[in-house]
């Protein structure tokens, strides 16, 4: 083996470590969900948009601020008509009809563009597309993200919550049951393994009685 030549690239051009990247996730703050979900309350069924900022940014993963503002707009159950307003924000959150999950031509065309992400919401499964505008030289070239909505619950730590186990003991030799808690169902419960050990135990009673009884059987005889 150690005579084989190594076959190895003088240099390479391209640096194999880097990531591959083919979608961003973006991570939506529960209150931008709860926003959006309650607009759809209060309205008839039309389209809506929202705005708000990028807060924090790596490689592969957005973090959207919980910070939110409402344009004026006038809105149809199909369209959205941006009135004349002030603001600065750079992600754009709009609403579509249920199952309408992709951007539509006018989408692309009148709201994606001028936002640097653009997520598309749906009452039924919230979050469901959206385009992050990457800056390249003079272009941009869109990048598909994966909405993911951070509700807060991952860090949990319920070390601190010890649950009570009911178990069903059975006294054989009492023949009665011993619970531990109460819980009337867990009365009628056995494991597999308590059952087992059960039977064994009943196993060599019988045989210890069997015994005793041809002892007693045999010494009757001798005396
Ligand atoms: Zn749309």
């Amino acid at each position: 083996m150690k005579y084989l030549n190594e076959n190895k690239p003088e240099q390479s051009t391209w640096e194999s470590d880097l990531k591959i990247i083919d979608k961003i996730k973006v991570i939506v703050p529960l209150k931008l969900l709860l926003v959006c979900n309650s607009i759809v309350a209060k309205l008839d069924g039309e389209e809506f948009s929202i705005v708000t900022n990028i807060k924090s940014k790596t490689s592969d993963t957005i973090t959207l601020s919980d910070d939110y503002y409402i344009p004026k707009q006038k809105v149809t159950a199909a369209s959205i008509d941006y009135l004349p307003d002030q603001y600065s924000h750079s992600v754009v959150i709009h609403r579509h009809p249920d199952n309408l999950n992709n951007f539509s031509r006018t989408d692309n065309e009148f709201i994606n563009q001028n936002f640097e992400l653009s997520l598309l919401y749906t009452e039924k499964d919230y979050f469901v597309n959206g385009i992050f505008n990457l800056k390249y030289e003079d272009a941009i070239i869109p990048v598909p993200v994966k909405p993911v909505i951070d509700y807060g619950l991952e860090e949990i730590d319920i070390a601190n919550i010890e649950p009570i186990i009911y178990s069903t003991r059975v006294d054989s030799l009492a023949g009665r049951n011993e619970t531990k808690g109460l819980n009337d169902i867990d009365d009628f419960l056995y494991s597999y393994e308590e059952l087992f050990n059960e039977i064994n135990e009943l196993n060599s009673r019988l045989e210890f009685l069997e015994t005793e009884l041809q002892q007693n059987r045999l010494s009757e005889v001798v005396t």
